[in-house]
């Protein structure tokens, strides 16, 4: 790698940094299209991470490179107080200032380097990794007065009030809060959490795709607004209230806003059971589940894709895999399995060589994480 492709925070700015954090990305076990329904998630920290470093400046001046995006460029810039949208990738970065001087913290401006390994935009919450390492470096740097939940929930508020992406407060929670190898159980509502540790004898196998999605865009906005339209013709605040025994009311409604619904009651029933299950080491009744979700996102929820479909119809024929589901959002991005002890690592290598076949696509293993890379 040659400096000017990916320089150091010291070749870009003169100096060294006086901060360096980072966050994680993270996987959704279970609990897709939940969280702006006021239900249950639950997700876990993956190893990929976003780094962050970051040295005040004495001026307003925000200079930002991203190892991600700037390849070869030079940092991007704005000045403090005068963020405005419409500018890609910086906009996360001005979020977060916008979010925090709103919120009366003050800052300087600052110097930052940016660089993740979670893939951007393949439903392993790259912009939340980025939105939280990014508010831990200001927070030390400035010594601002928030702990993690508070980070967390600003998190969400840099995506819905300033980038214009209508994201649940699933990801940024993750992000702030989630562990590596334990599940976070969050309740969206009370914001009430409980960290469940996956039982032994089990690999979580994670494959992105190659197929990226864009939150942002139109189909999920489309799903909330359903999500809404649902919620008022059941006189109800949230899909939440809406319990598993009343599903048939679901059926009154036109499609696909039954449907539409049916997935979020279902799914919300599904993240109880599973952290039963988590909590019972049953292996066999994860694995249900996890394809159950499946079937609830491609039929009833309608936010998988072909590819998709194929990487979960090849763990289904792959007799060390207990199950697997889409992964975030949907519309490309990941896909998660639960593989037998120890065979994690065979079954995403030939899963992947049987998917890269048939779809021509070129996928990628996040976990487990190839040993001595
Ligand atoms: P996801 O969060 O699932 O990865 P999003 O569409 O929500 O997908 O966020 C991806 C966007 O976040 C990228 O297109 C980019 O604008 C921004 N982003 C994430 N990580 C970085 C990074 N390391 N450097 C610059 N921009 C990033
Ligand atoms: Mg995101």
């Amino acid at each position: 790698m040659t400096p000017h492709v990916n320089p150091s925070f010291s070749e870009l700015f003169g100096h060294p940094a006086q901060v360096v954090v980072h966050a994680p990305g993270r996987v959704n076990l279970i609990g897709e299209h939940t969280d702006y329904n006021g239900g249950f998630v639950l997700p876990m920290a993956i190893p990929q991470q976003t780094h962050v470093e970051l040295r005040r400046r004495d001026d307003t001046r925000v200079r930002v490179f991203s190892a991600n995006k700037s390849q070869g460029g030079a940092p991007s810039e704005y000045t403090l107080g005068q963020e405005a949208t419409g500018q890609g990738w910086l906009d996360y970065v001005q979020g977060v200032t916008f979010v925090l001087q709103r919120e009366g913290h003050r800052l300087s401006g600052v110097d930052v380097r940016l660089s993740s390994e979670v893939p951007l935009g393949s439903g392993l919450s790259s912009s939340a990794s980025l939105d939280v390492a990014l508010l831990r470096a200001l927070r030390t740097a400035f010594s601002l007065p928030l702990d993690d939940v508070q980070l967390g929930l600003l998190g969400q508020r840099v995506e819905t009030d300033f980038v214009g992406a209508p994201v649940g407060v699933m990801d940024p929670m993750a992000a702030s809060m989630a562990g590596l190898g334990e599940a976070l159980f969050l309740d969206t509502r009370s914001m009430n959490l409980e960290r469940v540790p996956l039982p032994p004898g089990v690999d979580v196998v994670i494959i992105n795709s190659g197929v990226a999605h864009n939150h942002s865009s139109g189909d999920y906005r489309v799903r909330r607004a359903e999500c809404e339209k649902a919620c008022a013709l059941l006189g109800i605040q949230e899909l939440r209230d809406l319990p598993e025994s009343e599903l048939a009311r679901t059926e009154t409604l036109p499609d696909p806003l039954g449907r539409r619904a049916r997935h979020v009651v279902t799914e919300n029933a599904r993240v109880l059971a599973t952290v039963q299950a988590l909590r019972a080491g049953d292996l066999e009744r994860l694995g249900q589940l996890f394809y159950a979700s499946h079937d609830s996102q491609r039929l009833d929820y309608e936010v998988s894709v072909p590819e998709i479909d194929l990487l979960v119809d090849l763990a289904r024929e792959d007799a060390d895999v207990y199950g697997a589901r889409l992964t975030g959002g949907g519309f490309g991005g990941s896909v998660v399995m639960l593989a037998r002890d120890g065979t994690g690592a065979a079954v995403a290598r030939r899963i992947c060589e049987r998917y890269a076949a048939r779809s021509g696509q070129r996928p990628t293993i996040l976990l487990p994480q190839p040993t001595g890379a």
